[in-house]
């Protein structure tokens, strides 16, 4: 048994809201959003963090980058949005299972 909160998620011990998946990656809606459109992607391995990537996962790591384009466009984000993951406690990481957010839908400062 897992005791990471988002391997629970992707295993559908715990609810969430699912915008995307596949046999990649997962990407639910922030449970606290900080814009109009906060989505979560993930990983369905478990990596800590970008400090515990492998050079086998730039794969992975380029597809959730795509991915998170096709969201973008789905939502109707045209073109305007943010990506970005925290790396580290000291950086604002709080869940360790490597996620990046997808923000947008207001002026992000
Ligand atoms: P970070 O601080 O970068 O580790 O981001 C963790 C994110 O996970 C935060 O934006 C939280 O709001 C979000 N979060 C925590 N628990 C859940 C959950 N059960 N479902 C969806 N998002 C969550
Ligand atoms: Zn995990």
């Amino acid at each position: 048994m897992t005791e990471c909160l988002f391997c629970k998620i992707i295993n559908k011990e715990i609810g969430s809201s699912i915008v995307f998946e596949d046999e990649d990656v997962l990407a639910i809606n922030d449970i606290n959003p900080q814009a109009p459109v906060h989505i979560l992607l993930m990983p369905k391995k478990h990596i800590a963090n970008l400090d515990d990537i492998q050079e086998s996962d730039q794969g992975l790591l380029g597809y959730i980058q795509y991915r998170a384009r096709e969201i973008a466009r789905q939502v109707g984000l045209d073109g305007n949005f943010r990506l970005m993951t925290n790396c580290g406690w000291k950086a604002g990481q709080r869940v360790f299972h490597l996620h990046y957010h997808l923000m947008g839908g207001k002026d992000m400062e």
